[in-house]
């Protein structure tokens, strides 16, 4: 397999609030799993995301709570920049926009690559305004109903069908601050056309592999003529648009949502003018872009961004669009307001980072809503410290009761049984984590069973004491089995995995960009491989609640 250059990005979060565990389920873990399987096939990854700083949920939340929305955005970043930290999910780079100005001029370099080459059109559209408030309202600033769905919704993108509303689209409009009903105003945008890439991003999409649910918004989407997308709107809390005559107007952070991606790689790289900026990566047609989000975001990256790319006419476009449906808990939405939700920084800091990885990988809203209980997380855990712990704990066991700690050593030959079967469990993982079929559940299930049958076997031949058969040739064939386990499992087990590679005398640099660590590769018992003096798996102080 050729090594290539991947950037995988995550959908920017609000910073109105902490990350909770449905934020983290969705494109933050999946991102960072498929960044972590690409690193040990040898691929180099650019993992990037930031705080959407300048989206109008941050000023409306610091209105709220009386405080400058500066600071709120700051606040917030941080917190959720901790919640990443604690799931081992914080991306290469998170940036915070409003932090760094640079990321004005990341916005301005791209707003005027397109105004300056005429793909940017003036016009006159039919906004809400509120008398009252005397505010021309836009997205967070409204409530009412979707124009396509009917659901409650604000005035941009619909949360439960992702479509785009229209600028006076929203049904039974009111104004969040007052209540009021609005009016209607004339204002004038800077768009993009995205009518006339239609036919293209058709072409496009037919090469992405999406999901079921997103492939039909998109043909249904794309079967009539497409609404023009406003770059910028009346308003002072955001980057200011570049152009005499604009003031009073800012670059819409949807827009600018694309370019907060190349502001963090660019950030990664040393600068817009480093040897090789954000913006080299993304222009080099040999770069992958992987784009992991919501399926409220769909427009925005399916749709949107890849028309700027093509109007643009240097961005690569996105190769793979991953997406996912709302996570619940205990069956129900998850709910800031309603306090119905479990925030990741108090949760990492009670439960091992990768249990809760294990179970937010295995019951993942990729297709449907799924939810997050408290007791089957509970024993899923108990579960994952039997079949990872005890194999582990187990199988040293054996090493050191017969073979004085060392693990038999056989030059390689044909693979033992047990390895030839782990070896077909491996492929199949491959095949989970791969781009084009990645499946976090797959993934989550194939790795359960296969733990499953390892712990069933390495548990028969401890109980019998059957490890020193074929002159320890069945205890080195069981842990060459189990280190594939071990290895396949570090993408969405990360910390017992190097743990427990680490302890087994396997050398563990997975962080290196280029190196190919995947199983076959990787495991390599033929050296001395003596096992370490104590054996700690993250996962073993859930040995109590048993
Ligand atoms: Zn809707
Ligand atoms: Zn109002």
């Amino acid at each position: 397999m050729e090594n290539k250059t991947y950037v995988v990005t995550a959908a920017p979060p609000n910073p109105n609030g902490d990350l909770h565990l449905g934020h983290l389920s969705g494109p933050f873990l999946g991102s960072d799993v498929l960044s972590r399987y690409l690193r040990q096939t040898g691929h180099r990854v650019h993992h990037v995301s930031y705080a959407d700083e300048h989206s109008c949920y941050v000023p409306r939340k610091a209105a709220e709570i009386g405080e400058d929305p500066h600071r709120t955005a700051y606040r917030f970043a941080q917190r959720m920049e901790r919640s990443l930290a604690g799931g081992n999910m914080l991306p290469d780079r998170f940036a915070h926009p409003k932090q760094d100005p640079r990321h004005v001029e990341v916005v301005h370099d791209l707003f005027l690559r397109l105004w300056e080459r005429g793909r940017l059109e003036v016009r006159t559209q039919r906004v809400f305004h509120c008398e009252t408030c005397d505010l021309n309202l836009y997205e967070a600033e409204l409530t009412g109903l979707c124009q396509e769905c009917g659901s409650t919704n604000g005035g941009m993108y619909c949360e439960a069908c992702g479509w785009p509303q229209a600028s006076d689209g929203l049904a039974e409009p009111r104004c969040h601050f007052c209540g009021e009903a609005p009016s209607i105003v004339d204002e004038e945008r800077i768009v993009l056309p995205v009518e006339r890439y239609r036919k293209a991003l058709r072409n496009y999409l037919d090469s992405v592999d999406l999901r079921p649910r997103p492939r039909d918004f998109i043909k249904a989407l794309l079967a009539e003529p497409l609404e023009d997308a406003a770059f910028t709107r009346r308003g002072t809390y955001g980057v200011p648009v570049p152009l005499p005559g604009w003031e009073g107007h800012i670059i819409d952070t949807w827009f600018a949502g694309v370019c907060g991606y190349l502001f963090s790689l660019d950030t990664l790289q040393g600068g817009m003018n480093s040897e090789r900026s954000g913006r080299d990566i993304w222009e080099d047609p040999e770069t992958a872009v992987v784009h992991f989000l919501g399926f409220d975001c769909l427009y925005s990256h399916a749709v949107f961004w890849p028309a700027l790319c093509m109007a643009e006419e240097s961005l690569v476009l996105p190769e793979q669009i991953v997406t996912n449906e709302f996570y619940q808990l205990e069956g129900l939405k998850f709910s800031t307001s309603r306090g119905h939700a479990i925030w990741g920084s108090e949760f990492f800091e009670e439960h091992a980072a990768d249990a809760v990885r294990f179970y937010l990988a295995r019951t993942s809203p990729e297709t449907e809503e799924t939810s997050f209980y408290r007791q089957r997380f509970d024993a899923a855990t108990r579960e994952l410290g039997t079949y990872f712990g005890d194999t582990a704990e187990l199988l040293v066991g054996m090493v050191r009761r017969s073979y004085a700690g060392r693990i038999p050593r056989f030059d390689a030959a044909a693979p033992g049984k047990y390895t030839a079967m782990a070896q077909e469990r491996v492929d199949r993982l491959a095949a989970a984590f791969d781009v084009r079929t990645f499946s976090l559940r797959s993934a989550a299930e194939e790795l359960r069973s296969f733990a499953v049958e390892t712990y069933s076997e390495v548990f028969r031949i401890y109980s019998l004491g059957q490890e020193t058969a074929g002159g320890g040739r069945r205890l080195h064939d069981l842990a060459e089995a189990f280190l594939r386990l071990v290895v396949a499992a570090y993408p969405i087990m990360p910390t017992w995995s190097e743990s427990v590679l680490r302890h087994f005398g396997a050398e563990v640099s997975w962080s290196l960009d280029g190196l190919r660590t995947w199983p076959e590769a990787s495991v390599n018992l033929t050296g001395d491989a003596l096992v370490g003096p104590e054996l700690r798996t993250p996962l073993a102080r859930y040995r109590g609640q048993r």
